[in-house]
């Protein structure tokens, strides 16, 4: 049975490639009918940041990943926050001690300090230099008493190497002399990431560590302590970092924000997911456009790649494109409605448009606004961008391209050709597509058009004030003769 966790430390809204892991880890879990765990690394009290908890699981929600076990839903290995489990790390720090794998450090951040300037000064290797390791019984025992804070140090072996096979990138080798004694416990009592998490994994029976290519370097510490306490380790797999397009650094600048930040601006989770778990793994195949579900049941650690993913946001944005396209009707109303009413992207909110739509989705028939966004949901990447692109279906006070319409003057034909349009739709309740193509046939004709092109322009510009939109054909059956009466009536005199 699969057993694999997202273990995030609440010290911040998870960014992208953060969020990345667990979609990796939750795909795993489901491709293989296996158990997805959540669990809260919160050990580190100082660094926790109000509210990241709940973002977490929102950014957990929204991309549409579910935990079999964790926070609000519980387990059979709970508690699931490590602050409540504070206990259970003490007793294995102690068997450590008891077994001469770990140590008492008293060294001072004074002491730490000067070491790490002589190190420096003397180009030396940097880290801990076990000066506590060596100490007698007797001269613990005395700092204990005299009340001397300690923290618990492993006690790496001094010699060989540490080897682990990693699922993506395979061997890897590290000289244990090399290798810090990592601090276990501090002097507060509390445990440090290293020892909570190989302790917790053990216990919660994690088969399978997918996690962050940062953590390579802690690997051989963890592959310690699991040999020190006779546990057998899980598979380790450590995912590729994420680059710019310009291979640099992932920065904020490239894309790394929060993860919700995406949907305050109009990404879809199905998009989002799509696209960063693309970064990194393939299916193998040359789909690159997958639900959740779809890629569940493709995911591999095979597939996971070593070379680093590109992160480009272009890229999203056409994915998104093509998620929002995917959405039914009924769908596409929901989700433009609750984004409507749940974002507060600063850019969004200050859009004129913005409340014709708001408008709209309090008084206008469901199918009617149903509909408008249908006819424009081919051109649209953000669902914020539904507010401006449906605006003529919502209002009469809809902007106009008057140059546009200039540009016809000339012509003159197009008063008459109103005129004549306006007369045939007087006595309609409403059009369907055909007819309304039958419709301007008609009038151009009996205007003596040469091209079908010098009927649809103008049209198209008095019923939506723009040269581009959805089918001409399409969007007059939705707006019905009366509204297009008006409008014609109303922009003749510009043309
Ligand atoms: N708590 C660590 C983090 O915040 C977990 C790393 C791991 O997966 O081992 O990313």
């Amino acid at each position: 049975m699969v057993r694999v966790r997202y273990a995030p430390s609440p010290t911040g809204s998870p960014h992208v490639g953060n969020i990345r892991t667990a979609l990796f880890n939750y795909l795993l879990a489901r491709k293989t009918g296996g158990q997805f765990v959540v669990r809260i690394e919160d050990t580190d009290r100082a660094r926790e940041v109000h509210g990241a908890l709940d973002d977490i699981l929102e950014s957990l929600r929204w991309l549409g990943m579910t935990w079999d076990e964790g926070p609000e839903v519980g387990g059979p290995f709970a508690p699931y926050f490590q602050s409540e489990r504070t206990e259970i790390y003490r007793e294995h720090a102690q068997m450590l001690l008891e077994a001469g794998r770990a140590y008492k450090c008293f060294c001072t951040s004074d002491v730490l300090d000067e070491m790490r300037e002589y190190q420096r000064i003397n180009k030396l290797p940097t880290g801990y230099d076990r000066r506590c390791r060596n100490l007698s019984a007797e001269q613990v025992q005395s700092n204990i008493v005299a009340g001397m804070p300690f923290v618990v140090r492993l006690a790496m072996p001094l010699e060989g190497t540490t080897v682990f096979e990693d699922a993506v990138r395979g061997k890897v080798e590290y000289e244990n002399k090399l290798v810090d004694d990592q601090v276990l416990m501090k002097s507060d009592g509390w445990p440090t990431y290293h020892l909570a998490n190989v302790v917790d994994d053990h216990l919660q029976e994690i088969t399978h560590v997918i996690r962050g290519e940062e953590w390579i370097a802690s690997t051989p510490k963890h592959m310690v302590l699991y040999e020190a306490f006779g546990w057998p380790p899980p598979v380790f797999a450590h995912a590729p970092v994420i680059k710019g397009p310009d291979g640099s650094k992932l920065s904020k600048r490239h894309g790394d924000t929060r993860c919700l930040d995406y949907r305050e601006k109009g990404f879809l989770g199905s998009a989002v997911a799509n696209f960063i778990a693309l970064i990194g793994w393939s299916p193998k195949d040359d789909r690159e456009v997958l639900s959740l579900h779809e890629m569940a049941q493709a995911f591999a650690i095979e597939g996971l790649q070593p070379s680093p993913g590109v992160f480009d946001i272009q890229k999203l944005q056409w994915m998104n494109g093509v998620h929002i396209r995917a959405l039914s009707p009924d769908d596409l109303y929901h989700t433009v409605q609750e984004f409507d009413s749940r974002t507060q992207d600063e850019e969004y909110l200050v859009q004129p448009e913005r409340e014709i739509l708001r408008k709209a989705f309090a008084e206008l028939p469901r199918g009617y606004v149903t509909q408008a966004l249908v006819l424009e949901q081919e051109r649209v990447k953000l669902l914020g961008e539904f507010a401006a692109a449906c605006e003529f279906f919502f209002t009469e006070d809809f902007s106009f391209d008057d140059a546009a319409a200039a540009k016809w003057r000339e012509k003159g034909h197009v008063p008459r050709l109103f005129d004549g349009l306006i007369t045939r739709l007087q006595d309609r309740e409403s059009l369907t597509h055909d007819e309304c193509e039958a419709l301007v046939g008609e009038v151009s004709d009996a205007v003596g058009l040469e091209k079908r092109a010098e009927a649809i322009h103008p049209i198209r510009l008095a019923l939506t004030g723009r040269t581009k939109g959805p089918g001409l054909f399409d969007l007059m059956a939705l707006l019905g003769p009366a509204r297009m009466g008006e409008r014609l009536a109303r922009t003749k005199s510009r043309f």
